[in-house]
């Protein structure tokens, strides 16, 4: 579904992205580990063209995005993005959060957008929430809606910067729960979290990212057990 090669990503001097080559296949969960700095969102960004890479191409079903001209808001309702700080609207409810973008960029109707935001709220257990503000939830609430939001635009594949880091430890579940949800129902996911717990339960395949490359991937649970790599085994003796 997705197939990059060679992606490099510089700012100004910066090399951060030094040569990426990934394909992440339908249905598939890829989950991205690495050191602060080593460019993970900085790939997950280029993958939906938050920002403009510098070298390299993604092709996306087969189209590459990077050569021709492309619609980026069309691209981008295929991805869906869900970020460390939810980035909810503050001023809008819950439901109007939810049901902006259908509207705007998919004309859909808005007794339509309400209903599909219903049942998403619905499936992530907050149907009680849709006219709260943000600032009235929790944080996990927050994240959950965030993905509902995401959700709503039913993208092909979801994107995941570090979602629950910013969150109360007793709240990192219930937003790993609907992540785990969305998995076992076949969504495309890439995944960068420092939840160990969840990349060997729901990764299909684990990335070690160092230096703006792919350093070491495979199984999960293979390179818990056995990293090959120096600089893994030197990362996972530290979050393990
Ligand atoms: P990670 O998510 O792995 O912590 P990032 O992708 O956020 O890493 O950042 C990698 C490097 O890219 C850092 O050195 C950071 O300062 C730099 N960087 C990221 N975004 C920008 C930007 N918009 N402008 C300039 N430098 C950036
Ligand atoms: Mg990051």
């Amino acid at each position: 579904m997705i197939k990059v090669t060679g992606l490099q990503k510089s700012f100004g001097s910066n090399h951060v992205l030094t040569g990426i080559d990934i394909e992440i296949a339908k249905g598939e969960v890829v989950v991205v580990i690495g050191p602060s700095g080593s460019g993970k969102s900085t790939f997950l960004r280029c993958l939906n063209l938050l920002e403009v890479p510098t070298g390299g191409d993604i092709e996306f079903d087969g189209v590459s995005l990077l050569r021709g001209k492309h619609d980026i808001n069309q691209l981008r309702q295929r991805m869906g993005m869900v970020f460390q700080q939810f980035n909810l609207f503050p001023h809008m409810t819950v439901q109007e959060n939810i049901t902006l973008a259908p509207q705007k960029l998919k004309n859909v109707s808005k007794p339509e957008a309400d209903k599909i935001a219903q049942q998403l709220l619905r499936r992530i257990g907050l149907a009680d929430k849709a006219y709260s503000y943000p600032s009235q939830l929790s944080g996990g609430q927050k994240q959950r809606i965030a993905i509902a939001r995401a959700l709503a635009m039913s993208p092909a594949v979801m994107l995941f910067d570090e979602p629950t880091s910013a969150l109360d430890p007793e709240m990192v579940g219930e937003v790993l729960d609907v992540m785990k949800e969305l998995a076992a129902e076949g969504m495309t996911m890439v995944v960068v979290t420092h939840e160990m717990g969840f990349a060997r339960e729901v990764g299909k395949r684990l990335i070690f990212m160092d230096g703006g490359k792919i350093v070491e991937q495979g199984n999960p649970a293979d390179i818990f057990s056995n990293p090959q790599h120096p600089r893994t085994k030197e990362f996972l003796a530290k979050v393990l």
